[in-house]
């Protein structure tokens, strides 16, 4: 879809973009297609699109894919949504915040088998919490590609050194990287902020398990509290331990007390957190 067909089929509908909720319309053909060519899809496969919006992305899932899930929260799009792909047997048109849908439950439920992939243009104001809830979903997503702010890519891609909570609360799940920046300009209305696809292949076995992560997240969540402090105080202050020992437990997983959390690679962070899990025992 480009621009004048979005502002058409949004003025036919006697409807503007929502800002409230992070509608901007994807209306560039290049940029569309690299998200669909991101996702491999097979003509077998089940995709799970988040957000579809007008559905400038959906056509191109739809064309592609065995099954298209399409979640979406505003009435007024899921009517319009209806109206242009209601006929096609393929599409599955859930209307609801995809926060709170089960969507491993949806996809086996619709499609009768358990394996599908992600694609979004995201609304900002829930990237986080989505990629939560798809990371943490059983079973995971076999591929997840989002269209997401240049800045939040570039903070999930970053290696030790450069590291965020964010940024350990994807690796720990799965391997991300940046595809390709998408400008401002590719959207009806332009955003502020320049934005950029983002794939995320979720690993066969994560680096912490469903049961740990609370634990896990307790610790990490510690470490980046102040983050320009030294590991020594924040996990200190956060886990309620004298310093010494907080030394000790640094020292047996192989960290300097010294270090920032933004230095720890994912491998220290579990690594750590073994040391911990004994410790407490
Ligand atoms: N996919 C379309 C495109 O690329 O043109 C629209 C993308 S727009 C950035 C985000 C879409 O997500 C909007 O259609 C908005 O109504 C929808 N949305 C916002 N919050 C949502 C939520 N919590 N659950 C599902 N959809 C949501």
């Amino acid at each position: 879809m480009n621009r004048q067909e979005v502002r058409r089929l949004l003025a036919a509908h006697g409807l503007r973009p929502r800002k409230g909720l992070g509608q901007n319309f994807l209306v560039d053909e290049t940029a569309l297609q690299r998200i669909a060519e991101t996702a491999e899809i097979a003509p077998h496969e089940t995709v799970v699109e988040i957000g579809p919006g007008l559905g400038a992305l959906t056509e191109h899932l739809l064309a592609r894919a065995e099954h298209v899930i399409a979640i979406e929260l505003d009435a007024n799009m899921v009517a319009i949504l209806r109206e242009r792909f209601g006929a096609q047997p393929h599409f599955h048109l859930v209307e609801g915040d995809v926060l709170e849908q089960n969507i491993p439950a949806l996809v086996q439920h619709l499609t009768g088998q358990p394996r599908y992939k992600v694609t979004a243009n995201l609304p900002y104001y829930i990237t986080s919490a989505a990629i939560r809830h798809l990371l943490e979903s059983q079973p995971t997503p076999d591929l997840i590609v989002l269209l997401v702010q240049r800045e939040v890519a570039e903070r999930i891609v970053a290696q030790p050194g450069a590291m965020s909570l964010l940024a350990v609360s994807v690796q720990v799940y799965g391997t991300p990287s940046l595809v390709a920046r998408v400008p401002a300009g590719a959207f009806y209305p332009p955003p502020k902020v320049e934005s950029a696809i983002l794939k995320i292949v979720p690993h066969a076995r994560p680096h912490v398990r469903p049961e740990e992560a609370e634990q896990f997240f307790r610790l990490v969540r510690a470490g980046f509290h102040q983050k320009r402090k030294q590991l020594r105080n924040t996990l200190s202050a956060g886990l309620h331990l004298p310093k010494e020992e907080t030394d000790r437990l640094l020292q047996a997983a192989g960290i300097q007390p010294s270090q920032r959390a933004e230095t720890l690679s994912i491998d220290d962070w579990r690594r750590l957190f073994d040391v911990w899990r004994a410790h407490q025992e």
